[in-house]
């Protein structure tokens, strides 16, 4: 895909992990416009470019911390996810929906490791062992559903919810546990 953007107005950039961004702006012009000269200016952008490049992308940024969450989760049970990139939006919607999934993952890992202490407890007791598994399944196909969402409107439109009841509104009324 052609990219039109032009180098007068917007920087590429490529990031540690191989991935190109463009961004408008390497130093935010207000900071900008408290350095006192050209020189100063053009080293602040240098600076914030060798940065820039020696991190990984956005996407990947929060990607990497979402993964290492996943991996997490899978060691208690719910099933490996392979987290999806957004590729619709503009940038700046895509880097924000996978921030807002990564900072929902964490709400739902520190709510699924509850549960999971609970299930662990029930599954030694011979008369709920079954129900507990069956929540276990339950649960952790609810987080595979949540997380493979991949439209940038849903992350951004449940931005405010708490991402374990992104979980619990995916999981069938008939399934929850009481
Ligand atoms: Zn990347």
């Amino acid at each position: 895909m052609a990219d039109t953007r032009s180098p007068a107005t917007s920087f590429r950039v490529r990031h540690a992990c191989g991935h190109y961004e463009w961004y408008p702006h390497l130093v935010p012009p207000d900071e900008e416009a408290r350095l006192a000269t050209p020189e100063q200016v053009l080293a602040a952008r240098e600076a914030a470019l060798i940065w820039k490049e020696n991190r990984p992308c956005p996407t990947c940024y929060y990607d990497d911390a979402a993964r290492a969450i996943l991996d997490r989760m899978s060691a208690l049970g719910v099933p490996a996810i392979t987290l999806p990139r957004f590729t619709e939006a503009t940038e700046k919607q895509r880097w924000w929906a996978h921030k807002i999934r990564t900072a929902k993952l964490l709400q739902i890992e520190q709510a699924f490791t509850e549960m999971h202490s609970r299930i662990v407890i029930a599954q030694q007791d011979p008369a709920r062992r079954d129900r507990a598994r069956f929540a276990q399944q339950m649960y952790g196909q609810a987080i595979v559903q949540v997380v493979s969402i991949t439209q940038v409107t849903y992350w951004i439109d449940y931005r405010a919810t708490d991402g374990w009841q992104l979980v619990l509104d995916a999981v069938p009324p008939w399934a929850k546990q009481r």
